[in-house]
């Protein structure tokens, strides 16, 4: 029984499952500490808009979905709507930016305003337009088991998968909960991650975004295993069954972790300038921004090392007409997300869905021009640079976890 960490390329990057594996210790270190920096870890959002494809929403009433927003005192003085509003349209730009420099006015006829929230073209999500939403300290709001399941979480998933996955059929989404937990005789398949990854046919985008999805849900298993609550005990415990079942007895899904990660790091690798131009200060100070400007120049260097994709193989020739639905299906995924019934998962499935949103237009609709900071300092909201760098910390923190659950998994070989 072998356990060995994966090997080989990850399909459909240019990346392999060792550079990962050897830059993760580094990345989620850095990234642990710069989620806990004051720009990374206030979040502002409307969680309570309504869900727009169905009437009931089937909240969840357990405390652990419960979540507190930070009272606006708390908040850098100069992110405070109060503050905020005392300066008018490019003024609020100005402030964003360490370098005031002449502003890029947006074509009105590109933005799509919709109660609450808009699109402009380029977009793969819905935004906030920040009216109406509260500020959240993530530091103190984990992602881990809520106990939220059942058909509500199954039409949840159901729909994401069905409705807006091109109706791609290997999707085997069951409504209920997942069947009794039970641990394969064998398990090394579970850790393996080679490539078994079935073309079926299916085109390259199609493919991509399938994994976009199922790895995002798997790492939102992984983090419910990660931190799983014994009901008995009260305790939180890294949970070895819940793992097996969810995520490793399917190792396409342990490999998608890895791709999304990879999608990530590519992302941040390209916008990498931009980042560094982003003005962090949120005390007025200069030591937070430069701690935050360090950490993320760290980042940034790992991510060019590891996030090794090609993006322009996709949308390419008579494919490119497919990137409008690809767009339009990951917006309404990001509208899903006001249907989740359980307020943290809620936050957390916003704050991931853009997040990938953010690194997917960085990828697919921003060539060098559009991303150089000097003539076009205006390309993304506080809240996508803190989406983005949160979901990476997200799916960094479950390569982490996956090496946990190895452990684990060695331990109890040994033991038997
Ligand atoms: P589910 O995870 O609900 O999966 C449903 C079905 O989808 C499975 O039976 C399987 O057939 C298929 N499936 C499962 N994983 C994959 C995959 N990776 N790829 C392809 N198909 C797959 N719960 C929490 O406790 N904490 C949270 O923070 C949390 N956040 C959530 C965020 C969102 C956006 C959503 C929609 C749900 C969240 N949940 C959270 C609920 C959680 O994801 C599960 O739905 C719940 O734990 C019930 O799990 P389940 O075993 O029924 O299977």
């Amino acid at each position: 029984c072998s356990n060995s960490n994966p090997t080989g390329p990850i399909d459909t990057t240019l990346c392999d499952f060792e550079t990962v594996e050897s830059v993760n210790d580094e990345l989620f270190a850095n990234l642990h500490e710069l989620v806990a920096m004051p720009f990374f870890k206030f979040f502002q959002v409307d969680l309570y808009r309504e869900c727009p494809f169905w009437s009931d929403d089937g909240s969840c009433s357990s405390p652990s979905c419960a979540i507190t927003s930070v009272d606006e005192s708390q908040i850098p003085e100069r992110w405070r709507a109060k503050s905020l509003s005392k300066l008018e349209g490019s003024k609020i730009e100005e402030v964003r930016f360490r370098k005031v420099l002449p502003l890029q006015v947006a074509n009105p006829a590109q933005r799509h305003e919709l109660p609450g929230c808009y699109y402009r073209d380029s977009d793969f999500c819905f935004l906030d337009d920040n009216t109406d939403g509260d500020y959240y300290d993530l530091t103190l709001i984990p992602e881990r088991y809520t106990g939220y399941a059942g058909p509500d979480t199954a039409r949840i998933w159901r729909s994401i998968y069905e409705e807006n996955c091109f109706g791609l059929s290997e999707v085997n989404v069951i409504s209920g909960p997942t069947p009794g937990i039970s641990v394969p005789d064998e398990l090394p398949d579970a850790f393996k991650t080679e490539d078994n990854d079935e073309d079926d046919g299916q085109c390259l985008e199609k493919r991509v975004y399938y994994k976009v999805i199922s790895g995002l849900h798997a790492s939102i298993s992984t983090h419910i295993c990660q931190e799983y609550l014994n009901q008995t005990t009260g305790e939180w415990y890294p949970n070895l069954q819940c793992f097996i079942n969810r995520v490793a007895s399917h190792p396409e899904r342990l490999q998608y972790i890895y791709f999304n990660t990879v999608l990530l790091l590519r992302a941040i690798s390209r916008v990498g300038p931009y980042l560094q131009a982003f003005d962090y200060c949120s005390t007025g100070g200069h030591e937070d921004d430069a701690e935050t400007l360090a950490k993320l120049s760290n980042v940034i260097s790992i991510a060019q090392r590891a996030g090794q994709f090609d993006e322009t193989l996709l949308f390419r020739g008579e494919n490119a007409v497919l990137k409008e639905e690809f767009k339009e299906h990951f917006r309404n995924v990001t509208r899903i997300m006001d249907c989740v019934g359980c307020d943290k998962c809620r936050l957390w499935g916003k704050i991931q869905t853009t997040g990938i949103a953010t690194a997917l237009k960085i990828l697919f609709e921003l060539d060098e021009k559009a991303l150089d900071p000097e003539t076009n300092h205006n390309l993304l909201q506080r809240s996508e640079v803190v989406a983005l760098i949160n979901t990476l910390h997200r799916f960094s923190e479950s390569l982490a976890a996956v090496d946990t659950f190895r452990k684990m998994w060695r331990a109890t070989s040994v033991e038997e």
